[in-house]
């Protein structure tokens, strides 16, 4: 289910031979956004500088966890992509530090709203609202109607049709949830759950499982963020997506400079990098990711769900991008919905 590599990116010579990066130095990136895209942004910002990469790939939460753990002798120089509140959390914990790019005149208000909130640690790289991914033709074989509320997801015709991620490991798990919670109240939240428990039959470690497993026909339904269903449609697969009727929450993809970098030069000239246009088309150009870019230049592209028109909560970064919120709120899924039988 989870992708991750520690790939030392080698450039490749007009003759396909490798050749060896200037010296440049080198780049620890820990990246959370598709495994297709962090490779992508890993070998154009080697080739584009000379920079030598080393990438791992885990989910937002997981890759907290890593630094949080890693906190006395840090391992990672700059953490790209991944919801932002674990990025908030990061920041709360002092385990980012604060940078100001140049770059930043060409972003989107929501980006630099991040970076406020997090006192300069955290940035927003892109956006993205989360909804339900559905297979339509194993749904229509199944003689489901497709939901288009979150009341419809406790159905019981959804019973062990549902996939959505654990909030320990995936961040997206944790927008759902801090979502539901917004939308509803704690305690309803909660209920509503649990209600859904029997419903689902995968808590995945990755935030994006499930919507591949609703691609390849393994379950019908998922929670995950719409972007992500029409990169399945794209790639050919019977996939269309719902934004809840109710309402839905949605993500600040972010980016980090983890504080103790031990190449710091070079993860200011990722982050940098990172915040320009042609890096920002490289999340649909190469690694087919249909987010919301937040450089204001970047075009949003073809078929990409527009923010504008779905009905977005006002989503509280402060409150549930808080360090103690966060882990309280996963402590009690996993209580009572994640340990459930
Ligand atoms: N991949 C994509 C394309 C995303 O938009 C996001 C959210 O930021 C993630 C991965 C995060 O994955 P996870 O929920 O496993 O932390």
């Amino acid at each position: 289910m989870q992708s991750r590599l520690l790939l030392p990116v080698l450039l490749l010579g007009a003759g396909g031979l490798a050749a060896p990066a200037a010296a440049q130095g080198s780049l620890n990136l820990y990246c959370s956004v598709q495994n297709e895209w962090c490779q992508a942004v890993a070998t154009n910002f080697q080739r584009d500088t000379g920079i030598r990469v080393n990438m791992t790939q885990r989910g937002s939460g997981e890759t907290l966890a890593a630094i949080r753990a890693e906190s006395q002798n840090p391992r990672g120089d700059v953490w790209f992509g991944g919801t932002g509140d674990p990025h908030l959390a990061a920041a709360e914990e002092n385990l980012t530090q604060a940078y100001e790019s140049a770059n930043n005149a060409g972003l989107h208000p929501w980006a630099l709203t991040q970076w406020r909130q997090s006192e300069r640690r955290a940035i927003g790289v892109y956006a993205g609202a989360v909804g339900f991914g559905i297979n339509t033709e194993l749904l229509a074989r199944k003689n489901i109607a497709p939901p288009s509320c979150w009341a419809d997801l406790l159905d019981a015709r959804f019973r062990g049709e549902i996939q959505i991620a654990n909030p320990n490991s995936s961040g997206t798990a944790y927008v759902v949830i801090a979502t539901l919670v917004q939308l509803m109240g704690e305690e309803p939240a909660f209920d509503y759950l649990r209600r859904l428990h029997p419903n689902v039959n995968s808590y995945t470690r990755s935030g994006t499982a499930p919507i591949k497993a609703v691609a390849r026909g393994e379950t019908g339904v998922s929670i995950s963020f719409v972007h992500d269903a029409v990169t399945e449609a794209n790639a050919g697969f019977p996939v269309t997506y719902a934004t809840p009727c109710e309402g839905t929450g949605y993500e600040i993809g972010s980016m980090s400079i983890i504080r103790g970098a031990r190449n710091l030069t070079q993860a200011r000239r990722f982050y940098d990098w990172a915040l320009t246009e042609p890096a920002q088309r490289l999340g649909f150009e190469a690694g087919g990711q249909l987010q919301q870019p937040s450089n204001a230049a970047a075009p949003l592209p073809p078929n990409a769900p527009d923010l504008s028109r779905i009905r977005l909560i006002e989503y509280d970064f402060a409150k549930y991008g808080r360090a103690a919120e966060r882990r309280r709120l996963i402590q009690r899924w996993d209580r009572e919905v994640g340990s459930a039988p």
